[in-house]
């Protein structure tokens, strides 16, 4: 499958019905298919052509799935950069694109001052304006579609390890999930006619633009929130028709902090799709009680263009299935294995890095051989960096990332799992873990808490709470209380900055 016939596909099936919508601007499938096909033609008009780049910076919205199906259609590769980054980051990714137009969004008019003198290249760079006018403006000419295997999005890994990194997927990667999806027989991979999703997180990550492609792939309505805020959701549920939406934890938590919350008729709303970060417990179970819609986790990453494994509703048992714990089973197509430091699977149940290997999986990393070679093996496996196990049905279980495992007295310790312990404390609001150096330990386990408003969090109490419910030595030794947790821009911690005053002048084992 390629966006080109999905766009041809749907236009000529449902023509009227509402392919995507942002506030009041709505249009057909007919509309988006004559709209993407200008922009494909006004990009070719402006001198690009098959494999290069254009870039995004701004956040979601109408113009943004526009210029990314039309410029997909021709295989021209979209890079849309996370708008809450720096200009010094936007430029590092820009230049790292080698980008021929950067596109500003709605609201970023100012994007070429902010990156005069910074940047590497010398792109154009096109205000939402602008842009517009060169698709409205543009003859529908015939161009040669991208193939299946051509590359037609560049992703930028969220950069909680390292610096980002550009996952390059093509046609085949972003609709592999379709095809597993069409011969699975769960219901929640099967569409009803009244449906739409909500793309809620920044069009930047998977799990903003991936949920656009979910709904062109059905034939149904995007609707797009230009920034993911409590009343928008709110109201894309009760008057929009959303039925399905995608967050992680920590908007989630926003949802269920927001006063609204409690009052708001989620009676159209089938499945709540949630990962791209460990869940606390207590959160998961909390969400299970307001929304009442199906849960679905799913687990993935930017460079296996999203989910590779999804835990189904049946096992969202909130009275305590264990399962609840698990990121699921491997999706039909996706083959997941674990692998001890010796590179050969572990047996079941035993802890190693999980990798995989499935259509879903990316090209490579753009202009990064070692990294990619780092990565990917030649026979199509990737290294996911994040530790884990299968059981005996091959439920995955995901512990945390190998970065952040904490080695105490020669014993692992993962800091998802005290996270999830402690989170439920009635004083914390949020709870990061890391480990700290240590002469007599080699690390001992550090919290550092945000404490919930009105709250005062005592490092004897949380640590007796901690005692009841997990092993003495996943205990922290010690609780810092901050004012808030450094999260990137996908909302996840960013362990490796909290670590940073602690390590100065050791280095770290595990790295
Ligand atoms: P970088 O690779 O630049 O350091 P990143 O790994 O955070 O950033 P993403 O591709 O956005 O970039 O995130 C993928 C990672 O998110 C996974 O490797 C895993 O650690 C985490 N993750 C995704 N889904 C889940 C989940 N359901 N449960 C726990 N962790 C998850
Ligand atoms: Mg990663």
């Amino acid at each position: 499958f390629t966006f080109d016939e999905f766009l041809t596909h749907w236009a000529a099936e449902r023509p009227d019905r509402v392919a995507m919508r942002e506030e009041d601007r709505v249009y057909s499938y007919a509309e988006l298919d004559d709209l993407t096909a200008r922009a494909a033609s006004a990009l070719i008009a402006a001198g690009l052509k098959k494999g290069d780049r254009i870039a995004w910076i701004g956040k979601n919205s109408d113009l943004y799935f526009t210029l990314f199906y039309g410029a997909a259609r021709a295989g021209i590769v979209m890079a849309p950069i996370g708008w809450r980054l720096s200009p010094n980051e936007w430029a590092f990714i820009v230049g790292d694109t080698e980008a021929k137009i950067v596109f500003a969004g709605p609201g970023f008019e100012g994007l070429a001052d902010q990156l005069a003198g910074k940047l590497p290249n010398d792109p154009a760079i096109v205000g939402a304006a602008e842009a517009w006018a060169m698709i409205e403006g543009a003859q529908r000419t015939s161009f040669e579609p991208s193939d299946a295997n051509d590359a037609v999005l560049q992703l930028y890994t969220s950069g909680t390890t390292g610096n980002p990194k550009g996952a390059v997927l093509s046609n085949r990667n972003l609709f592999a999930l379709r095809k597993h999806s069409s011969t699975l027989d769960m219901p929640y991979t099967k569409w009803d006619d009244d449906e739409a999703v909500l793309v809620a997180m920044p069009c930047a990550h998977i799990g903003g633009t991936g949920l656009g492609i979910m709904a062109l792939a059905a034939g149904l309505p995007g609707v797009v929130l230009a920034e993911f805020n409590p009343d928008g959701v709110f109201d894309a549920v009760e008057q929009h028709g959303v039925t399905r939406f995608f967050m992680v934890p920590a908007a989630l938590q926003m949802l269920l902090m927001h006063p609204r919350c409690a009052s708001v008729d989620y009676s159209r709303l089938k499945y709540i799709l949630y990962g791209a970060a460990p869940i606390p417990l207590e959160l998961l179970r909390q969400c299970i009680q307001v929304f009442g819609a199906d849960f679905i986790q799913a687990y993935g990453m930017t460079e296996t263009t999203g989910t590779i494994s999804m835990l189904p509703p049946e096992d969202h048992d909130p009275a305590g299935n264990a399962r609840m714990r698990s990121a699921g089973k491997a999706l039909p197509g996706v083959e997941i294995v674990i692998l001890g430091p010796d590179g050969n699977s572990v047996p079941i149940g035993e802890v190693g890095e999980v990798v995989t290997r499935s259509s879903n999986n990316m090209l490579g990393y753009w202009n990064l051989p070692d990294a990619t070679a780092k990565t990917m093996t030649d026979d199509g496996w990737i290294r996911t960096g994040d530790a884990g196990y299968l059981d005996a049905d091959g439920y995955l279980f995901i512990h945390d990332r190998m970065k952040d495992m904490i080695i105490t007295g020669g014993e692992n310790v993962y800091p998802a799992e005290v996270e999830s312990a402690i989170f439920g404390h009635p004083a914390v609001q949020e709870v990061a873990v890391i480990g700290i150096p240590d002469a007599k330990w080699g690390e001992t386990v550090k919290a550092v808490v945000v404490a919930k408003p009105g709250s005062s969090v005592e490092e004897a109490d949380i640590i007796a709470w901690a005692r009841e419910r997990i092993a003495p030595f996943k205990c922290p030794r010690s609780i810092d209380v901050i004012e808030a947790l450094p999260r990137n821009a996908s909302g996840k911690i960013l362990r490796k900055d909290l670590r940073a005053p602690y390590w100065e002048g050791y280095e770290r084992m595990v790295n």
